[in-house]
C-alpha cells in the first residue's frame, strides 16, 4: 500500500522535467549532484529520477543560494557540521580515522568511506535525508543542546 510519505520518496521524475519545475537548467542540476549537494537515484538503466523529497531538497538549497547569499562551499561546510557521527553512533576508534569526523569541507556522503560508512547507500541514510533537510540542521543542534 503507498503511503503519502512513499510517495514524496518515490523517484518519478526525470532530470529534464525536475530542472523545469526547479526552473533551472540541467547543466545546474548536475553541477549541485557534482558538488555533492544531493544524492540522485538512479534506475537499472542509470537514468537519474527525481522524488518530490529531491525537488523541496534542492528548492531549499535554491533559497540559500539566491534569498540568503549562501554560497556552494558555504552550503557544503554547513553539511559537514551534521554530526554524522553522533547520530550513526561510531566508536571513537572509527571516528580518529574518518575524513567525515575530521574535516569540515565537504559532507560526509562526499567521501570514499573505508569504515563504518563503507557500502552504505547514503541516499537511504538518515543523516543525508533527514538531517540535512531544510530547518532540520538547526533542529538537530536544538535536540542536541538540549
Ligand atoms: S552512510 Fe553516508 S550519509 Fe550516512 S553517515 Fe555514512 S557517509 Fe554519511
Amino acid at each position: 500500500m503507498f503511503t503519502n510519505e512513499n510517495k514524496f520518496n518515490e523517484p518519478i521524475f526525470s532530470i529534464s522535467t525536475a530542472a523545469r519545475i526547479l526552473n533551472i537548467s540541467v547543466h545546474t542540476l548536475r553541477m549541485y549532484e557534482r558538488e555533492g549537494l544531493f544524492i540522485s537515484f538512479k534506475n537499472n538503466s542509470n537514468q537519474r529520477l527525481f522524488s518530490q523529497s529531491d525537488i523541496e531538497r534542492i528548492q531549499c538549497i535554491r533559497t540559500a543560494i539566491n534569498e540568503a547569499g549562501i554560497s556552494i562551499s558555504g552550503i557544503k561546510t554547513i553539511y559537514s557540521l551534521i554530526p554524522c557521527w553522533k547520530i550513526k553512533g561510531c566508536l571513537e576508534e572509527d571516528r580518529k580515522k574518518c575524513d567525515a569526523y575530521n574535516n569540515s569541507h565537504v559532507p560526509c556522503w562526499s567521501y570514499e568511506h573505508k569504515n563504518f560508512c563503507k557500502d552504505k547507500n547514503c541516499r537511504e541514510c538518515e543523516v543525508y535525508y533527514k538531517y540535512s533537510q531544510c530547518g532540520a540542521i538547526k533542529e538537530l543542534i536544538k535536540s542536541i543542546s538540549r
